[in-house]
């Protein structure tokens, strides 16, 4: 809860005045501190039902694939995910005017991605790992079984390939972070490379066709308006 408030102030954010929060899944990276932030903020915390009910936390929201969330003139659509936690999710945030996909911690493209691939103006995507550097690196057998399964992580290439579609179905030039890099297996300007070349072979150029950036785990990202 301090280096979630410490973050939100460094990017002007005040904690206590976030309504709702969303969570993908349980692992300790995405709802470290949660309770806490749960029992300062008045802040309503939207969880999957099957987790909601083992998580503990009061002042929830139960989440249903493909069942939309409206908060104002925001909608919410959760999108089921491949991963190795309780009914994981990612999340399809809508305005009138403009549309962002928040897709981490996947083995593989989401099975409902397709209906919500159109008219894409931000996309905060997985690009875990480099697949070489993975396999060549120090991580334990199981571990990188783990991760190339169906229910662990997306790699670069996997990421570009979802990536191009997405840009060929935009109407204008999407942003897309690419998020959850692993310290181990992966390196900023190794992402943008191997996700950069997918998008070519796709016949996707990056600048002309994509803004592509890369999110910090370190370093708060810039705050995303839609
Ligand atoms: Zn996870
Ligand atoms: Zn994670």
């Amino acid at each position: 809860m301090r280096e979630l408030t410490r973050r939100a102030r460094q990017v002007e954010i005040d904690i206590l005045s976030v309504t709702d929060c969303f969570i993908t899944h349980e692992h300790t990276d995405h709802i470290c501190g949660i309770k806490t932030f749960a029992k300062n903020t008045a802040s309503t915390i939207w969880t999957s039902k099957k987790l909601n009910s083992g998580c503990g936390i009061e002042e929830t929201g139960d989440l249903t694939p493909n069942e939309p969330v409206v908060l104002g003139d925001v909608k919410v659509t959760p999108i089921a995910t491949f991963h190795d936690a309780v009914d994981p999710l990612g999340f399809v945030i809508e305005t009138e005017s403009k549309k962002a996909l928040v897709l981490t911690d996947t083995g593989k493209r989401p099975k409902d991605l397709e209906r919500y691939m159109d008219n894409l103006d931000l996309v905060v995507l997985e690009a875990n790992h480099n697949k070489r550097m993975l396999e060549t690196g120090p991580y334990p057998y199981p571990l990188k079984r783990r991760i190339t399964s169906n229910y662990g992580h997306l790699s670069n290439e996997e990421s570009g390939e979802i990536l191009a579609d997405i840009v060929k179905r935009a109407k204008k030039v999407p942003t897309c972070f690419l998020a959850h890099l692993s310290e181990e297996n992966n390196k900023p300007q190794i992402a943008l490379l191997d996700v950069a070349n997918t998008l070519k072979a796709n016949e996707v150029l990056p600048g002309r066709d994509v803004q592509l950036e890369v999110a910090s785990q370190y370093v708060p990202s810039k705050v995303l308006s839609i």
